[in-house]
C-alpha cells in the first residue's frame, strides 16, 4: 500500500501521463531527471523518448517494483535510492517530476541552482502553488515566490490535472507547469533580490515608499549599509539619513509611489 507521509498518489489515467511526457519535446539525446518516479507509469513512456532516465525515488520498496518493471531496459535507467532535496544531482538535459507538494519549493529552487542549466522541467504542483508560479503582474497570486522564480525562468501553465487521475486521489487538484531557466540568468545576488523581494510584499499593495519608511526595514537597511561600508573600506557618514536616502532613490527611479503587485521583474532589478 501507499506511503501518505511520502505523498504517494500514483498517476493513473494514460492520457495525462503521457501529456506530461509529451509537453518535455524529448528528443534521443536527453538525460532526464525523473523525481519520485513511483511505480514508473512516467517513467516508461519518458524510456521511450530519451536516451537515459535518472530517477531519484526515496522509497526502496517502490525503486524495486520499478527496476522490476523496466527489466530489458534497465540499462537506461539508473535509479537513486534518497531524498532528492538531499541529493547531489548529476547533469540532466529536462527534469520531469510528480513529488509529494511539500517539497515543491525546496525542489523549484534546487533545480534553478543547479548548473549547467538544464533545457526545461515539466513539474506537478499542487494547483495553487502552480498558479503562485505563473501569476502575472496584478494577478491576486502574484507574490514572492512567482517573482524568485521569474527571476530565473520562464514559467507556463500547461495543464490542468484533477485528483481523480490519481490513486489514492490527494486532497487537492493539480497542475502542470513547464519552467524554461533564463540562460543566462541575470547576474543579482540571490539572498540580497529575495530579501528586496521579502520586505515589498509584506504590503503588496502599498507604495515602495510606504514600505521602506517602516522602522523595522530602515533599521535593517542601516545595519547592512554599515557593514557593506566596513567590509569595503568605505568611509560611513555619521549624519546618513537612511530614510532619506531610501526615498531618493525610490524617486530617482520614479517608484516610490509605484506597489509591489504590479511590479514586473526588472522594475525589481532597478
Ligand atoms: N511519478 C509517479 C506517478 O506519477 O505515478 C509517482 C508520484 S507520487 C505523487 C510521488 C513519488 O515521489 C512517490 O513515489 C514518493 O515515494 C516519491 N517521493 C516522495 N518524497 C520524495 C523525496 N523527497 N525525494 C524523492 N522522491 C520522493
Amino acid at each position: 500500500l501507499f506511503n501518505k507521509d511520502l505523498g504517494q498518489h500514483i498517476l493513473k489515467n494514460p492520457l495525462v501521463a503521457q501529456g506530461i511526457v509529451d509537453k518535455a519535446s524529448l528528443n534521443s539525446t536527453d538525460i532526464v531527471l525523473e523525481v519520485g518516479p513511483g511505480t514508473g507509469n512516467l517513467t516508461m513512456r519518458i524510456l521511450e523518448k530519451a536516451k537515459k532516465v535518472i530517477a531519484v525515488e526515496m522509497d526502496p520498496r517502490l525503486a524495486a517494483e520499478l527496476t522490476k518493471r523496466v527489466q530489458g531496459r534497465h540499462n537506461r535507467l539508473e535509479i537513486m535510492i534518497g531524498d532528492v532535496i538531499k541529493t547531489d544531482l548529476p547533469y540532466f538535459d529536462v527534469c520531469i517530476s510528480n513529488t509529494p507538494y511539500q517539497i515543491s519549493s525546496p525542489l523549484i529552487f534546487k533545480l534553478l541552482e543547479h548548473r549547467p542549466l538544464f533545457r526545461c522541467a515539466v513539474l506537478t504542483f499542487q494547483r495553487e502553488f502552480a498558479m503562485r508560479l505563473v501569476a502575472r503582474p496584478g494577478d491576486n497570486l502574484y507574490c514572492r515566490l512567482s517573482v524568485n522564480v521569474q527571476l530565473y525562468a520562464k514559467v507556463q501553465h500547461v495543464m490542468k490535472v484533477s485528483k481523480n487521475n490519481f490513486k489514492p486521489p490527494p486532497q487537492v487538484e493539480s497542475s502542470v507547469i513547464k519552467l524554461e531557466p533564463i540562460n543566462p540568468p541575470p547576474p543579482v545576488n540571490f539572498k540580497e533580490f529575495d530579501g528586496l523581494v521579502r520586505i515589498l510584499f509584506v504590503r503588496k499593495n502599498k507604495t515602495l515608499s510606504a514600505n521602506f519608511k517602516s522602522t523595522p526595514v530602515l533599521q535593517m537597511i542601516e545595519n547592512n549599509y554599515k557593514t557593506f561600508c566596513a567590509t569595503n573600506d568605505m568611509m560611513i557618514e555619521d549624519s546618513i539619513d537612511i530614510k532619506q536616502k531610501t526615498q531618493q532613490v525610490l524617486e530617482s527611479l520614479d517608484l516610490a509611489e509605484a506597489r509591489a503587485a504590479k511590479l514586473d521583474i526588472d522594475d525589481f532589478l532597478k
